[in-house]
């Protein structure tokens, strides 16, 4: 089954699991990273112990003796699989909290503000355990560089999806490891993990480092050029929101109609809208 879902796939030094699709509920992209005898493994995937299983197998071939799981951020899609292994967890220190207690991403993810819009009870974390199943992991906190074997890695926050989001660059190698920032799929974004701000100000952040490849955690192995597409996205999005203003419209369903047609309301896009309207007000636009 596991084979069905993942493709394994060898760059140079490192081993990327790719998922067959890059949409939810699937698992992010893993990578891990060896270096003698001990390993990196970015990102495990959900907490399915299929998952766990081949990763764990993955180690053993590569002659792997110990490694530490490095999170770009405490989502289950990246995180959940961490809960069914014996590794070390490190994390941003913002999102620490999250990763001991997945509850409580209902922060970041704006429950609150989504069942008040819809009018809908919704349980955060029943939703992910019948899909991506997450699970608390006494994660610690991220140094400022990971030195091991031969790598010396460096995480850059990169908040907007998540409020403690990190991209992991490797500066001597070119590579860049951009999570859910920089992908085939865009990420969503809400007014807890940071919004479109901290989501404009992270692209920058990347744009200006040299690199040469960009590993995602979700679909195809991608260029720093992707920052460009991203932001004009943004930007889109942005004047689409201002012109149906400027014609009259003004309830949140309408400007969400304008921005995403009929699927408006569902929960990643009532929060990105949600964080245009933010920044809007904040620009005195609204
Ligand atoms: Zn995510
Ligand atoms: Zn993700």
């Amino acid at each position: 089954m596991v084979a069905m879902m993942v493709d394994v796939i060898r760059y140079e030094g490192l081993v990327m699991l790719k998922s067959k699709t890059p949409k939810w509920p699937a698992s992010s992209n893993t990578y891990i990273l060896p270096s003698d005898g001990e390993a990196l493994i970015v990102d495990p995937g959900c907490g399915h112990e299929e998952r766990a299983k081949l990763i764990e197998s993955v180690l053993k071939k590569e002659g792997v003796k110990r490694s530490t799981v490095v999170l770009t951020h405490a989502h289950p899609d990246h995180m959940g699989a961490a809960g069914l292994m014996e590794e070390n967890v490190l994390v941003h220190e913002i999102e620490v909290e999250y990763a001991r207690n997945p509850r409580l991403l209902s922060d970041p993810f704006n429950v609150d503000l989504v069942r008040k819009i819809l009018n809908i009870d919704f349980d955060l974390m029943e939703y992910f355990m019948g899909l991506c199943p997450i699970y608390p992991v006494d994660a610690s906190q991220l140094p400022e560089k990971i030195k091991f074997g031969d790598y010396v890695i460096k995480p850059i926050l990169t908040p907007g999806h998540s409020p403690g989001h990190v991209a992991l660059y490797i500066k001597r190698e070119k590579l860049l490891f951009s999570g859910d920032l920089l992908g085939e799929i865009m990420a969503w974004y809400s007014p807890g993990g940071g919004g479109v701000e901290c989501y404009m100000e992270s692209l920058s952040k990347l744009e200006g480092l040299n690199v040469d490849k960009v590993f995602p955690s979700h679909g195809d192995v991608t260029s720093i050029e992707r920052v460009e597409e991203e932001r004009r996205v943004l930007e889109e999005r942005k004047r689409k929101i201002l012109n149906a203003i400027e014609v009259g419209v003004k309830s949140r369903e309408e400007l969400g109609r304008a921005l995403f047609g009929e699927k408006w309301s569902s929960f990643t896009n009532l929060l990105i809208l949600e964080s245009h309207l933010v920044k809007l007000r904040k620009d005195g636009k609204l």
